[in-house]
Parts: structure tokens; sequence; C-alpha cells
């Protein structure tokens, strides 16, 4: 199959983004593949293929990274305040393209519209955020207890970065990464997972617009990420990987940077807990519960995975969750009305479609939901389920879909173990009146984030990331994120 700029006309409010189509965007240029193969996009409403693009080779892989290297020094050597003010112009058209974006994101991705505007609007923050961050890096001086010499630490740009995202946020992911790297004065290489990649073309092309240098950011999409990924890591002058993905391909990444001795920043998976204790407010964690588990129809890393939900409160909790679910409209996500979207492929369909069947072979309830629909496309309908004991597999993986199960539990000890009876540890919820006990308990789950009365705690303003299995490292915050492209330079000096 060729690549052919008109699969992206069949939608007109598009056509403006075709140019992309035309290639991986490497050095500031527009190429095919070396070998000319593609892969195929397809639109997870329906299952048709919507595009194609590239298919990168070890060749094209090598070829990028000498791109990222010749745009290195000047790009590290442009002062601060140009940097900023190039993020800032990302951020700007980011912001004016919006709703085109938007739309981009629904038909390759599947989610909600009204997901996709949050989406786009909280990868522009980025752009801005660090635009903020570029010009206030600093670094420390001090004397040297001895009294002999003073201590200089200089903050330096890492070198080369190679940049993986998952599908699921295709264009907050990628932003998340690149506004923080070239804040610290690096050249990138993008690859985006190849189930999104148009996404990462349109900002690529939309970059270019706002005065980014060729060569600055480079984006190749593959089908054979491992080999590919490897051939970069191997180049001496890639001094960087920072991966957001699943747990397993972040354990193959870290064993392949290590071969290198390369720094690395991993997102991985999550698997969060959303607690509700007796005084909580009923309406206010039934709203949080909503935005935690539905928001990109249960496809986040931070989705609540398991409801704990305390006694007292637990019946009146599960009915107005199900109410709830029950009511949301399912349908393709660049339809306006739709609240629940597509899954990304059949295969995550069928994941869930297990998980659930396993819960109920253990015990569980269905409150509603529950039945993979006819429909074509790959939607799984909004599911509640109740009494899921803890050896379900699903209180152990990542559902990464429109489901909630929800357990019983007595007292704050018990919720506490059965919370931190995981490998991971990326985000948690917690719903109580009683702020003492909320921050006491946040004290103690092992999760890099908790969200306190709330059912969202992304803010490109904060340290995002996990401990244990969910990963290691931060992206965004004050000085976190960008401190993941730099490194320290020590100088001692006698003065
Ligand atoms: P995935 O791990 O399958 O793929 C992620 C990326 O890695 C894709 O670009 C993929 O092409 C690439 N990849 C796959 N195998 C590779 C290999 N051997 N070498 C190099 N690259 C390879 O994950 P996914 O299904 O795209 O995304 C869902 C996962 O991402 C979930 O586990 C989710 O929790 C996680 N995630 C984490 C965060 C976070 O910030 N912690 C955010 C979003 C998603």
């Amino acid at each position: 199959m060729n690549i052919s700029p008109e699969l992206f006309d069949q939608d007109s409010d598009l056509s403006d983004y075709t140019a992309f189509s035309h290639g991986l965007y490497i050095g500031g240029k527009w190429r095919p593949s070396s070998d000319g193969r593609v892969i195929e996009v397809a639109d997870p409403s329906t299952g048709a293929v919507i595009a194609a693009v590239p298919d990168a080779t070890l060749a094209d892989a090598a070829t990028a990274v000498e791109a990222a290297a010749g745009a290195a020094t000047s790009w590290r050597e442009t002062p601060p305040r140009r940097r900023s003010e190039i993020l800032r112009r990302c951020f700007e058209l980011m912001t004016e393209r919006a709703e085109t974006l938007a739309v981009l994101i629904s038909l390759e991705n599947g989610k909600a519209l009204r997901d996709a505007r949050g989406e786009v609007a909280y990868a522009a923050e980025f752009f801005r955020w660090n635009a903020e961050e570029a010009v206030r890096i600093t670094g420390e001086f001090g004397l040297a207890p001895s009294g002999a010499n003073r201590i200089v630490v200089d903050y330096q740009p890492i070198g080369i970065c190679v940049l993986i995202t998952p599908w699921n946020f295709p264009a907050a992911m990628a932003t998340r990464k690149i506004a923080p790297a070239l804040a610290a004065g690096c050249t990138v290489i993008l690859k985006p997972a190849s189930e999104t990649p148009l996404t990462a073309y349109a900002l690529a092309a939309l970059y270019e617009e706002a005065g980014v240098p060729p060569g600055v950011i480079n984006v190749v999409t593959t089908s054979n990420p491992g080999p590919v990924t490897a051939a970069m890591l191997a180049d001496a002058r890639v001094r960087k990987l920072s991966f957001t993905g699943s747990t397993g391909v972040g354990r193959v990444l870290l064993a392949e940077a290590a071969k290198h001795v390369i720094s690395c920043s991993m997102e991985l998976g999550g698997n969060a807990p959303f607690i509700v204790f007796d005084d909580a407010d009923l309406d206010a964690a039934l709203d949080g519960a909503m935005i935690a588990k539905m928001r990109n129809a249960g496809e986040a890393c931070t989705a609540a995975n398991r409801f704990y939900v305390q006694a007292g409160i637990h019946d009146a909790f599960a009915d107005g969750l199900r109410k709830r679910m029950a009511a949301l409209k399912m349908g393709a996500g660049t339809d306006s009305e739709t609240e629940c979207g597509p899954m990304i492929t059949r295969k995550a369909v069928g994941k869930i479609d297990r998980l659930v069947q396993d819960a109920v072979a253990r015990g569980a309830t269905i409150l509603c939901g529950g039945e993979v629909p006819v429909e074509k496309g790959y939607f799984y309908p909004p599911t509640v389920l109740t009494d899921v004991p803890p050896d379900a597999a699903m209180a152990h993986e990542e559902i990464f879909g429109p489901v909630a199960p929800i357990s019983r539990f007595e007292d704050e000890a018990e919720v506490i173990a059965r919370a931190n009876d995981t490998e991971y540890g990326l985000a948690a919820y917690i719903y109580t009146r009683d702020l003492a006990k909320g921050m006491r308990v946040a004290s103690k789950i092992e999760s890099g984030m908790i969200a306190l009365n709330r059912g969202l705690m992304s803010d490109p303003a904060a340290p995002f990331g996990g401990v244990k299995q969910s990963g290691l490292g931060r992206e965004g915050g004050q000085k976190h994120g960008i401190t993941e492209f730099m490194e320290a330079k020590y100088i001692a000096v006698t003065i």
C-alpha cells in the first residue's frame, strides 16, 4: 500500500493536515521510509483503515539520530529566552488549532471529543509551562565544607533524547516530554505509538511553523519498535530514553538502555485504588469516580482500577455509580454526543471481557454493562461490578477500559493494606470529609500521586510519576520535568 494523502481527505475538516501524511519527519523534511513500507491506521469506532504512515527501518532510525545530532549544538546554544519564545508559540498554535487537533485525536484514538478537547488543552499547557521554565534554569554555588574552594553546579542539557509514547494520549504524552527536553536545550527523536501516529505528525508540522529549527524534533513511526529503538540507543550520542507505556515494555527498554548506561525516565502502568470512606460527600465521590474512571473511557494510566468503599456508604455509592455509568452514551469519538468512545483495538476489548468474566467466575456481580456489543468497532459498555474479590485478575492488572469493580471494606488499616497490594504505585484517590484522615491515609498509600477529594490530579505544574513498578522519574512540576533532561556538572574552583 502506498502512502496516499487522499486517505486523509475523507474528512474535509482534516484536509489541512494532509501534508503530514507524506512521511517521517526527519531533519525538518518529510520522507518515506527507506524501504517504502507503511503502517495502516484504523478508526477504532469502525475498524476501517483511515490512513497510512511510513514504517521506519533501522536506516531511518540512524538518519533521525544524525539529524538530532546535527541540530544539537546550535539548539543548546540558542539563548533560553529564544527557546522559551518558540515553546510559547507552540502553545499558542496548539490553542488556536485545538478543535482540529481534537477531531484528529478522536478519529485515530476513538476517545470522545470532550476528552480529546481536554487532552489538547492539557498537552498545550506543557509548552506554556516549559516556556516559563526554560528561562528559570538555575545552578548552585556554595563554599566547600573544608573552606578550600567553591562548589559550582551547572545544569547542562543531557544530549540527544529518544522519546517513546503510547496511544492513549497521542498529544499530551508527546508534549509532556518534548517541551521540557527542548526547554533544557536537548534535541529529540519521538517514536509515537503506531496506533495513533497522525496527531504526532500533525504536531510536527505545527512545531515547524512555531519556529522549531530542523532536526530539533524528529518523528519516526515504526512497526518494529524493539530493533529500531535498540539501534538508536546504541548510538553513543543518544544520552536519554524517556518512555511512557506499559510496565512490561518498560522493563525491556531498561535492560536495553543498561547496555549503554543511558539515563532513563519511565512512566509506566498503574492500578489506582479509589477509596471512599463512610464520611465522604457521596455526590462529590460519585462525580470524582466518574472522572477518575471514565476520562478516556478508562484508557488512562491514572484511571481508577479498584473501588474500595466503606461498608456504611457502599450500597448508596454502588447504586449511584451504576445509574451514572448506565446513562452514558456510547458511540464514535467524533460524534459530539458521545460520552464513552471505543477501545483502541479489538484485542483491548478481548482483554477487558476476559477480566470481567474472570471476576464474575470468582463471585462478582454485574450491576450494569458486562457484555461486548455486536456492532462493528471496538466497543465495550460502561460496566459496574460489586463484590469483586481480592483474587480477581482485575484487582492486579490494568483494566484500561470502562469497568468499575467495587469491593467493600471495614476499616482504615484494611483498606491501606488492600490498596498497597499491587506491584504498581502510580495514582490513588481518597474521599473523606476528615482532612487529617485523608492526609494520614495519603502518606501511607504507596503511590507517586494522590487525589484527595478530587477525581483528577494531572497538572503540568505538578510532578507526575509513579513509585514501585509504575516508573522512574517525574514529568512536569517545578524543575522535576526539566531536570530529567539535564545533567549536573560540578566545578570545584578556588576563588
Ligand atoms: P506499550 O508499552 O505497548 O507501548 C508504548 C510505546 O512503546 C508504543 O509507542 C509502542 O510502539 C512502544 N513499544 C512497544 N514495544 C517496544 C519495544 N520493544 N521497544 C521500544 N518501544 C516499544 O503501551 P500502550 O499499550 O501503547 O499504552 C498503554 C500503557 O501505557 C498502559 O500500561 C498505561 O498505564 C501506560 N501509560 C502510562 C502513563 C504514565 O504516565 N505512567 C501514561 C499513559 C500510559
